[in-house]
């Protein structure tokens, strides 16, 4: 599509914006310089991620500003002070430091986006511990394996949470010695958190924390294997911090709402840690999409610069053009969209329908913030990921056969997306594999498993994944996680899982199943295996559909070939079929 959205609004900048000129900011950009901005602790004593999110701005007298606008599932609405939030965390500072918690173990959180989510997550920060948030709609099985892998020394959560998904499992996680429920509970082997926090001070000296020390573990998936925990040190606030300023364009008088969950790594660092480092307004809303809230969300709180996810925006779409104009979101001055293709007509209707086009952004948990954008005074190609961040450096390359990799410097030429290594949210490992990380790295590139190309203005055009892990409303799911459940149903003899295209949701999971002698694969029994699924992994993992094969393809080494029920799905050609098993 040849269109391009000029970057002056029609209505011309309502602020100035942080980044005039790109060329000229990518040629002056030094981390060093940018670090400047960062407060560090006192005294020389390192770099911490809330302190640079909170602490700062109570020490540089903007305690009063409100730092969390928190919107309840029920219409509550509860606002918290930067002053606020510095008393809170330190609380929940004190609560792990009471219960012998070093820094470095691993705190995790699994509750909706309610106020002692984001508590936990500071606090957790302050006392130097590691903040691993877990999505709420995980089944038990994604719980109990990420707990596991991660070492979770503490759990906070809530009770219904506990008793649906941690209670029975608890006797096989011998490093879970704490879980903090957040409201009354009472369940055994729990503590209530907010009878700890009401014995703690309200004041918390952070000690010494190197720029290097682990701070976040995220947990992502790849194709083979159970997941993987990304480690992010307290220097990724860094490009919190840069990326919030040139590429999300944050003012310390706007009202910022990033709609995702912290039990992804969007939530985390642009639905606490981005916001709060420029000292904004950041919005909470717990209720999860609903097109008229959204809109309502935005008008009440006069959001200024809202994040959010193709999936979304196509579901703002399918609620139709008139919906928005009952709204005054006038407010409203940019829009982000990440973790997922944003298609090209998303970002010509919002310019359409909202009098602001969609900036699309590109990043992964490996990258910890932002990477490729289109920024505020670029002009769009809608479709298009944008152009680097200025001080990151990517390309597009390919894998060589002896271990390098090869630049595509000229135009127009598919490849793997690599970023130059080094930049300061890269992560440092994934926890316990260190061959799967170096396996990231080739040449002096991180190369980051997606396909896509640049164009003569130095654009970059997403194409697709090199690997089988799926997007599914912008959640990415690991194949082998959900072909393991299934596995363990007596039925089932093979289980391979795909992503089926879908224009909402981006794709839709889907699963093949070969069955074991004596097994029909009749109705009750697909209806069987996809409940199995539900109940284990949850809504947001398990597959929503179930297709019976009398055999699963197999490459010669007997691997199951996903790439090729994908291409039958869709109804393509099959490639190279060469290194099939039996080529049915
Ligand atoms: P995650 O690690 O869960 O954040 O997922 C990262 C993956 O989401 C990337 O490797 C891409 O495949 C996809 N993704 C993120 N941003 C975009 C984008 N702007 N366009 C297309 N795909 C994206």
């Amino acid at each position: 599509m040849d269109v391009r959205i000029l970057a002056k609004p029609r209505s011309g900048w309502r602020v100035p914006p942080n980044m005039p000129d790109y060329e000229a900011a990518r040629a002056s950009f030094s981390w060093e310089a940018a670090e400047r901005a960062l407060a560090g602790l006192p005294g020389g004593r390192g770099l911490n991620m809330a302190h640079e999110a909170v602490e700062r701005h109570c020490l540089e007298g903007r305690g009063d500003h409100p730092a969390l606008l928190w919107r309840g599932r029920r219409g509550e609405r509860k606002v918290f002070t930067y002053a606020e939030l510095s008393a809170s965390t330190s609380r929940f500072a004190h609560v792990l430091a009471g219960l012998g918690v070093q820094p470095g173990e691993r705190v995790f959180s699994l509750m909706g986006r309610i106020p002692e989510l984001y508590l936990t997550a500071l606090g957790t920060l302050k006392h130097r511990a590691v903040f691993c948030p877990l999505f709420s709609a995980f089944g038990p099985e994604p719980v109990r394996a990420r707990l596991e892998l991660g070492e979770g020394r503490v759990l906070v959560t809530t009770s219904a949470l506990y008793r649906k998904k941690v209670a029975s499992l608890r006797d096989s996680l011998p490093h879970l010695r704490h879980v903090l429920l957040v409201d009354e509970g009472g369940e055994p082997g729990t503590e209530a958190l907010h009878d700890l926090l009401a014995r703690a001070p309200d004041t918390y000296e952070i000690g010494p924390t190197s720029p290097e020390d682990m701070a976040l573990l995220h947990f992502t998936s790849g194709t083979t294997g159970m997941p993987k925990g990304a480690i992010h040190v307290h220097r990724a606030v860094l490009v919190h911090y840069v990326t919030g300023r040139l590429a999300l364009d944050l003012h310390p008088e706007d009202v910022f709402w990033c709609t995702a969950d912290p039990g992804w790594v969007m939530g985390t660092s642009y639905g606490i840690l981005s916001p709060l480092t420029h000292g904004v307004r950041s919005v909470v809303d717990e209720a999860d999409f609903d097109a008229e809230r959204w809109y309502r969300l935005l008008e009440e709180e006069r959001v200024t610069v809202w994040y959010t996810a193709p999936t979304a925006v196509r579901m703002l779409m399918k609620a139709g053009d008139e919906l928005p104009r009952r709204f005054d979101l006038s407010a409203l001055r940019f829009i982000a969209s990440v973790g997922e293709p944003l298609n090209p007509e998303a970002v010509l209707w919002a310019q359409r329908v909202l009098g602001l086009p969609i900036h699309d952004t590109w990043w992964q948990t490996e990258t910890g913030g932002i990477m490729v954008s289109n920024y505020a005074t670029l002009a769009i190609k809608p479709g298009s990921m944008g152009r680097p961040l200025p001080g990151v450096e990517a390309a597009i390359v390919r894998r060589q056969p002896g271990g390098g990799v090869r630049v595509l410097e000229a135009p127009g030429l598919e490849g793997e997306l690599a970023l130059r290594s080094g930049w300061p949210s890269m992560f440092r490992g994934y926890l316990y594999d260190e061959e799967r990380y170096h396996k990231c790295f080739a040449g002096g590139w991180y190369l980051s498993g997606d396909l896509a190309w640049k164009d003569e203005d130095g654009y970059f055009w997403f194409v697709g994944r090199s690997d089988d892990v799926i997007k599914s409303m912008g959640h990415l799911i690991g194949p082998f996680e959900v072909e393991s459940v299934l596995l363990e149903h007596p039925a089932v003899a093979e289980a391979a899982v795909i992503g089926r295209p879908d224009f909402l949701i981006g794709e839709v999971v889907k699963a093949f199943v070969s069955l074991k002698d004596g097994y029909a694969p009749d109705e009750a029994l697909r209806r069987e295996l996809l409940a199995l699924a539900r109940t284990r992994l949850g809504a947001v993992v398990a597959p929503k559909e179930l297709e019976f094969q009398s055999s699963l393809p197999r490459t010669r080494s007997g691997k199951i070939l996903r790439r090729l029920l994908k291409a039958r799905e869709l109804g393509l050609s099959e490639g190279d079929v060469s290194t099939l098993e039996t080529p049915t």
